[in-house]
């Protein structure tokens, strides 16, 4: 199955921490996950990036 690496990015401070893979068929919607962002050194939301 074709899967698409994304990336995971603080909202707040646009910073890219996070990596993972996505399946196109099963999931169209675009990921929003709350995370421990390094920079912000709290948790922010962090949303799907190219
Ligand atoms: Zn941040």
């Amino acid at each position: 199955m074709p899967r698409d690496i994304i990336t995971l990015a603080c909202t707040e401070c646009k910073e890219r921490n996070y990596t993972g893979t996505r399946n196109k068929k099963l999931e169209t919607q675009r990921r929003e996950v709350k995370k421990y962002c390094t920079r912000c050194r709290t948790h922010t939301l962090h949303r799907e990036t190219k």
